[in-house]
Formats: C-alpha cells, structure tokens, sequence
C-alpha cells in the first residue's frame, strides 16, 4: 500500500487545519488533533491487517507531499527565503505560507497531479535555491506511527528526480535553466535523509517516482535516473534502509531498467493505471526479465486500483500474481497508487442500494484486498478461496444488475451516425443565428457570465434544508424562484446582454446533474482530498446513463429553472449544464466498458436536455467543459484518442439542435495549449475560457490555427476577491480586440461567481459593463 486518505474518516484534518488558520484553535490544539488522527490511521491500518514491518508507509502530508518534499529538502523558493531559520529549514507556519501566501505574496502555484483530481504545490527551484536535508517530518512520523502500531513504519518521500520533474524554474533563473539540472545537488540532500532515517533505524524508505510514468523530452533522462539512484543506494547502510521506489500512475515503461541497474531493493511497478482506467496490465516480457535475476529486486505490484472505488476482480488479479511469481519474481501486493484519491471506508455507505454498494471498496477495503492477494501469495488460493468466491459473486451481481445494461440506453448509442455530431456550419448558422436567434439583439462584444451567482448561505441552507426534508418541495422551489428573481433583476439592472439563472439549484456542477440522472449515485461520507484542507465528494457513475432514472423519468432537469428566468425577462438567458467530458472527470467511473462508450451515453442524455430547452424557447445553451483538458492522457500516443471522442461526445451532446440556437461552451484551470485544435473541433459558437491571470495569451495561438467562431476571453479572475478597475478590464478587452475582430468578441469573467461575494460580483460586472461599451463606442468613433 502506497499511501492511505490523510483527511481523516470525518474530515478532521479539514477541521483542525481550519480552525488553526482561522485562529480559533492554536498551535498546540492543531498538533494534537493531527497526533490523534494519525495514531488512528495507523491502528486502523494495522487492524486491517497492516501488521508486517515496514508494511504501513509513513505518509502523512499536513497539507500536500510536495510540500512535506519541499520542507525535507530545504529547498525554500527565493520568494520565501525570509521564513526559513538559520539552518535554512521551514517550520510548520512557514509552510501554510508556501501553500496560503500571505499579506505579502501569493502562494505556490498549484497544479495537477497527474491524472488524478489532487492538487499539488508546485515548487519553485533556480540555480541558487539552497538544499539542506531536514528530516524532522520523517522522522517524526516514523517514531510516532512506529509507536502507535507496534511495528515499524516506512518512511516515505517524492524522489528527487519527480520533484525536479514536477518543479518550475523561479524568476530568477536564466532563460533555458531546467531544475533537473540540480539532480545532483539534490540527490546530495536524500542522501543526507536516508542517513537520517537510517540512525532510527528504519528498514525500508519508500522513494516515489511518478514523474517516471509522463511523457518526458529528456533523452538522457535515463541515465540521470541511473545516477541519481546509483548514489542513493550507495547511502544505505548495513542496517538499512532498504530502498523501495514506486512509480504509480501509469507505466515507467523503459526507466524501470535503470532502477533496477542502479541497484534499488524493490521497485513499485502500476499494473492498473492507464489511459482508460483500470484494466489489469502484465508487465512487458522486458520488464519482467528485471525481477527475475540473481540480485533481481522485489516486484511489487501494484495490483490493486488506487484510483477508483470498485472492487477488485480478486481472482484475475491473483492468477496474474501467481504468473509473476512462477516467472521467477519476488513478488510483494500493493495499491497501484496511494490511496488519498478513493474515500475511506465503502462500509459507512449505508444509505446506497445493493446496487453500488456490494461493488464498492474504498480504502479501507483496498488495503483489505492487499493483504487477502499477499495472503494468497504466502499461503496458497486455498487460504483465499472465501475471498475469491466473494470477489467472483460480486461481479455476477454486477454483471447481472437492473442498471449495469439499458437495452433502449444501447440501441440509442449504437444508431448514432456520424451526422449526428453535426450541425450546419458555422458561417450558416452565424447568418441564422443573427436574423432569426438570440444574436438578432445582441451588440458587438456582448456581455454575459459563466452560469453561477454567488451562493449565499441562505441558498446553502435552504438546500440542506429541502435534503433534509425540513423544507417542502413547493416552498423549496418558491425560495429557488425568488433567487432566481433576484438575479435577474440585477442583472437587468448592471445592463448584461445574454443573462442567466445563477444556478441556486446546484450543489456542484457534476453532483446535480448524477442526481438527476440514471445510473448515478452519490455517497454520504465519500470525501476526497483536492488540495489542502480542501475535499470534493465525486459521483459515481455504476451504469448506464439516461434520463429514465426514478428521479426524473423523462422529465428535463434544467429547463424549468431555466425557463422561469427566461419568463421574468426580455433579455436572453442562458440554457446551463455541464459537458459529458467533465462529468466524467469529476466522478468515478465505471471500468467494466471504455470511457468512450459512457461519454457516449452521457451525451445524449445531454442531447436530451439541450433540445429540451431549445423547445422551452431558450435561444442559447452553454455546455460546460472545464475539465476537457484534465483528461487528457500523460502519454502522447494516447491523446489523439482520447481528444477524438471526448469532442465528440460534445458535438453529440450540442448537436440535436437549430442552427438559429447559439451554442456555447467554456473551458478552464489550465493552460490549453495541447487542446487548442479540440477545442475549435467542439464547434460551439461561442467559447468562453479563463484567460485574465495569462493575460490573453491564448488569442493568439487560437488565431493562428484559424479558430473563427465566438470567444469570451474572461477579463476578471474570479479566483482572487480583488474587483478589477475598468482600466485593467479595457487593457484586457483591447489586447483581446486585437486578437480578435470585435463581432466575435464576447466580454465576461474568467469563471462562475459562485466562490464570490455579491458586494464584489456587482462592482466587478458593472465595470465589465462599462468597458465593454467604452470599447463598442470606440469602434463607433
Ligand atoms: N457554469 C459553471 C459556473 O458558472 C461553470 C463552472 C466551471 O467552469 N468550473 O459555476
Ligand atoms: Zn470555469
């Protein structure tokens, strides 16, 4: 087992580090809630059957392990030089300001982690960024978990060549400066831990590698891998440790060997992760020959899917298993990640029917599986037959379950046509949409927003309320309605062109939707770390999808909120959902069928509701796909693949419709350079994107591969409460106009304003307003 969820079974972590940083508890309060969560972890961990030496990976992050890296390292960014203590090492405070920033700076730039919905802080390294080992964290994890469990644990630790990977180069560093280059300086620093972790007496270090599994442009990149662990082997001593690297999320591919070469006692290999999710994978006939030499290390095998929340098929994993070790290798099971992308425990989901929750296993019951496959392993299937019978009944049930397969849900999917992603073109529809669509009384450079108003607490409340059962259906919607009325009206008032409904009805743009959709559920306690302090709760998408479910039979689940705002106003509103591609990415998802098939499915339960509102007279309808880029493969060969039907899945879902009825979409939290073709092949009319933090530098490169529908460049980050000056919302708009002729020109925010205040939210829009009639008027002139 790689790593198990750090937030606690009931967020308390979440709690205690908030209650920390809002001063309501100090710094004695925050330690021992912390002590007592992990003492927890551990026993569980134990419990569940954890109970070999060096089997539980001490790997505890406060807030992000590559912050902990960071701090073991000493590698404190310039920026924040002035926190660090003579021995140039970071205390925890110290560290909540890398990840927070202060009055006086921003914080690290946060990113993705690989193919996952976790976020890390990305660290920043030049040519004079200091190292200097500080083993405290791994130390102090290790004797308290040690102690805790009754044996000892495995210190865990980034490598250092993923944190070099992972890392960018700071101001300073001269133009061409890549942070690999201080692999050396760097490699000099883990020695210094391993020497460190060795003094306590730990047998095991557990180093992880993800980087190695990306697609990387470095053709000596083996070599330095080679080099880097050649050293670091040469650290241990007599005693210890043994050194374990992992390289989960995907295939190391060809860097394994000089891991192996470099001498590493076991080497975590991912046998799950791929670009479709979960499919079992043998290692190359390469790869297994480095596991079955002489000195050959352990394989250890990461069999068990960390990323995902089904059951593992205990019987196919355990004969592949077998297959390793009759090839000769040492074999040893494990998660093919760590754990803190899967919630806790599947066993609290009482609430849930037969169907998901008999095909469910979170982390606890993953470690659970770990130590019945290695159990197997040591004993023979005899000891694990129970087990395996369970396993294979389980997936019968499945197999077998009202819902896994919709017969009408399937014939629909296998009669779509190729013409079913098109519409007409776009100059056609351009033309229609001007004379007989919303766009007959729209200015040049219109203005509209992303979708959310912000969510009051009075909007939360009456939510949990309705869940509760506190508040009735009809005052529920009566409450909704004068939200609704309120928006309205303000937008009336700040003089927006294409308005919306503010989307009061939502919980989260994924969640609302598996709500209301067939072959969804939603968990009570499934929490998963996104970044920090901070958790989401994914759907999961079990089977096929439809509007049919018992929630909605049939019925729209957009239109009537949609079509009472259209109803309170002359203006355009705006028809809002989210995109096929992102409620993929932000649920779990079934593996027992391509990705491609579900988004399929999805799709057209879209299809469904975009015509829905086309008949409720909505003239223009946004399909959301801010996670279009997050899918995207780690391995180019990969990615024309995937960018082949997650396009087309939008083009099914938006195309059912007119071509008098405007389609937009909108894209954010990333750089969009790799994508930029798909997204001109999504064929929305209007595209609305995060571009003010870039300050619009994605127009250009949009221009160049000949994008000529609508754009709406955001000209207000919403992710800072700073409320722009008309000055800087028309510098933004008039780089923006360059870029792109003015009829093609929207002007909004980078973002929905549902984080947002509404004091800030209507000085932000009035002066988004303002400029964009400055700027139409400079055109008049
Ligand atoms: N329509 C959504 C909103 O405004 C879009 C959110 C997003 O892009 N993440 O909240
Ligand atoms: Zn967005």
């Amino acid at each position: 087992m790689l790593g198990y969820p750090r937030i606690g079974r009931d967020r308390e972590l979440k709690k205690a580090l908030e209650s920390y940083w809002a001063s309501d508890s100090g710094s004695h309060e925050l330690t021992a809630s912390v002590d007592s969560l992990r003492a927890r972890d551990v026993r569980r961990l134990a419990d569940l059957g954890l109970t070999q030496d060096s089997a539980i990976p001490a790997s505890f992050a406060l807030y992000d392990q590559v912050l902990d890296a960071i701090l073991a390292t000493g590698a404190v960014p310039t920026r924040f030089a002035d926190l660090a203590d003579e021995e140039g090492r970071l205390d925890r405070d110290a560290s909540f300001v890398l990840a927070r920033g202060d009055d006086a700076r921003g914080p690290l730039e946060m990113t993705k982690w690989f193919n996952t919905n976790y976020h890390y802080l990305v660290p920043e390294i030049g040519p004079q960024t200091p190292f200097a080992a500080d083993p405290r964290e791994l130390i102090g994890q290790f004797r308290a978990g040690s102690g805790d469990s009754g044996t000892p644990l495995r210190p865990a630790v980034l490598g250092p060549v993923s944190f070099l990977l992972l890392s960018k180069a700071d101001d300073a560093a001269p133009e061409g400066f890549d942070p690999l280059d201080r692999l050396d300086d760097l490699v000099e620093v883990y020695r210094g831990l391993i020497d460190q972790v060795a003094a306590e007496g730990a047998q095991w270090i557990q180093i992880e590698e993800p980087a190695l599994v990306t697609e990387h442009h470095r053709p000596d990149l083996a070599g330095r891998v080679r080099d880097a662990y050649r050293r670091l082997t040469a650290a241990r001593t007599p005693t210890g440790p043994s050194i374990l690297v992992a390289t989960p999320y995907g295939d190391a591919e060809d860097l394994l060997e000089p891991l192996v070469d470099a001498g590493v006692d076991a080497v975590h290999v991912d046998l799950v992760s791929g670009p479709d999710g979960g499919r079992l994978r043998e290692p190359s006939a390469d790869q297994l020959a480095l596991f079955t030499g002489e000195d050959a290390p352990v394989l250890v095998a990461g069999v068990v899917n960390g990323q995902n929340i089904w059951r593992t098929d205990l019987r196919t994993t355990f004969a592949l298993l077998e297959e390793l070790h009759e090839a000769g290798a040492r074999v040893s099971v494990s998660t093919s990640t760590s754990l803190i992308h899967v919630p806790h425990d599947a066993a609290r989901e009482d609430r849930l029917d037969d169907q998901p929750r008999r095909w469910l296993a979170f982390a606890d019951q993953k470690v659970g599986e770990t130590v019945v496959l290695a159990k197997g392993l040591a004993e023979g299937s005899e000891a694990i037959a129970d087990h395996l019978e369970a396993s294979d009944e389980a997936i019968r049930h499945r197999a077998e379950a009202r819902g896994t397969r919709d017969a009408d849900v399937r014939e629909r999917v296998s009669g779509l046509t190729e013409a079913d992603g098109h519409r007409e073109t776009a100059e056609e529809r351009k033309r229609k949409q001007a004379t007989d669509g919303i766009a007959a009384n729209l200015p040049d450079v219109p203005t509209t927003t992303i979708g959310s108003f912000p969510q009051t607490a009075d909007i939360r409340s009456a939510r949990a309320d309705h869940r509760a059962g506190r508040l009735g259906e009809a005052e529920y919607v009566e409450r909704l309605q004068q939200e609704i009325r309120s928006v309205i009206s303000l937008q009336e008032d700040l003089g927006l062109d294409v308005l919306v409904h503010g989307e009061p009805e939502r919980n989260d743009m994924v969640q609302y939707f598996a709500e209301n959709l067939d072959g969804f559920d939603v968990t009570r306690y499934g929490w998963v770390q996104s970044y920090g302090s901070r958790c989401t709760r994914p759907s999961i998408l079990w089977g096929d999808v439809s509007r049919e479910g018992p929630g909605v039979r049939g019925e729209a689940i957009t239109v009537p909120w949609i079509s009472y705002a259209q109803s309170l106003t002359t203006k355009p509103v705006k028809g809002m959902l989210t995109g096929p591609v992102t409620i993929l990415a932000w649920s779990f998802v079934r593996e027992d069928q391509p990705l491609a098939d579900t988004a399929q499915q999805v799709a057209l339960a879209l299809r469904d509701e975009v015509e829905d509102l086309e008949s409720a007279g909505i003239g223009v309808v946004q399909v959301d796909e801010p996670a279009l880029r997050e899918l995207l493969p780690l391995r180019e060969r990969d990615r024309p693949d995937y960018l082949e039907w997650s396009v087309r899945s939008f083009r099914i879902a938006t195309s059912g419709v007119r071509p008098e009825t405007q389609i937009h979409t909108h894209l954010c939290y990333s750089e969009f350079g790799e994508v930029l073709s798909a997204i001109d092949a999504l064929d929305a009319d209007v595209t609305s994107v995060e571009a003010a933090r870039s300050r619009m530098e994605l127009l250009d490169p949009l221009a160049d591969i000949g994008f000529e529908r609508g754009i709406g460049p955001g000209v207000w980050d919403i992710h800072s409460p700073r409320v722009p000056t008309v000055g800087e919302i028309e510098d933004l708009l008039a780089a923006a106009s360059r870029a792109i002729p003015r009829d093609r020109l929207w002007a909004n925010p980078d973002c929905g304003l549902k984080t947002r205040g509404y004091e800030e939210t209507t000085a932000a829009l009035a002066r988004l307003v303002e400029s964009a009639r400055r700027l139409r008027a400079a055109v008049a002139v």
